[in-house]
């Protein structure tokens, strides 16, 4: 082999590898999710028998750059496999949007308990299925039913709906967590939900709380809700909680208690 064709060779050999240099940027940068798998193994393979080729017939440019482009191939082929693991545990993590009344509050109780108080009635639980408290008492009443809940004092007495701190807890440890109250339909309670937040969720980040008014506004995969209309504009999956006044409701998943949202989604990630 001349002179001519050894530099000919030579400068082919380093174009083809150069070439290379700027894709294994790209891929320690952006993860290299642009670039095929069996388009590096094919490319791989290729070059490998290129530089076997090069050997048997002893030549050595021709081997050299073969041997630069398995090393450069290579380096992108890692790079890839090691960039795009994360991203793939990441997609699986979920983001779960979570209400509050009626949902880890237990507000009903409360509610139905001062609305007695004030009356001197005796409604029960039972007598609310398929309603809301403002629909089952008499019509002067409702005024009255709706100032309950604004009472500043009322949301610090609510309980937490059972098992709802432990299976939040462990939803917390696999997905993006978020409370999500339409907290604009009653201002005044703004400050109470925050404590009561504080006081039983102290494992949830503050920033991971959201006091909206319509919760279509909310990016998630799933909103956990009592209420259906919140589901309207909502572009995740919509996933009822049961309460009395929602036994009726037919056009959506409905789960029963936290117990069931913890088979549905604890370990989901690694599935
Ligand atoms: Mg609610």
């Amino acid at each position: 082999m001349g002179l001519p064709s050894t530099i000919l060779g030579t400068v082919a050999a380093t174009s083809s590898t150069v070439a290379f240099v700027p894709q294994i940027a790209k891929i320690w940068k952006t993860g290299g999710k642009d670039v095929s798998y069996f388009m590096l193994s094919l490319y791989l393979a290729g070059v490998t028998l290129w530089l076997s080729y090069g050997l048997v017939i002893g030549a050595t440019a021709l081997s050299l750059a073969n041997a630069a482009s398995i090393v450069c191939a290579g380096t992108c082929l890692v790079l890839k496999l090691m960039k795009e693991k994360p991203c793939r545990a990441e997609r699986k993590r979920l983001r779960i949007a979570i209400d509050m009344d009626e949902t880890i509050a237990d507000s009903l109780t409360e509610h139905i308990r001062r609305y007695n108080a004030e009356f001197a009635e005796k409604v029960d639980v039972d007598q609310l299925h398929g309603k809301h408290l403002e629909e089952l008492v008499p019509l002067d009443r409702s005024d009255a039913v709706r100032r309950i809940i604004r009472d500043e004092s009322f949301f610090d007495c609510l309980a937490v709906v059972e098992d709802a701190q432990q299976v939040i807890r462990e939803l917390a440890c696999e997905h993006e967590v978020f409370i999500v109250s339409a907290a604009m339909e009653i201002p005044e309670s703004f400050a109470a939900k925050h404590r009561w937040l504080q006081r039983h969720f102290p494992f949830i980040p503050m920033g991971n709380v959201v006091f909206c008014g319509d919760k279509g506004i909310i990016d998630a995969d799933y909103l956990i809700d009592d209420e259906v209309r919140h589901f309207h504009s909502f572009r995740g999956t919509g996933i009822l909680f049961s309460a009395p006044h929602n036994l009726l409701e037919t056009a959506c998943e409905r789960i029963a208690s936290w117990q069931h949202i913890r088979r549905k989604f604890v370990g989901l990630r690694s599935s």
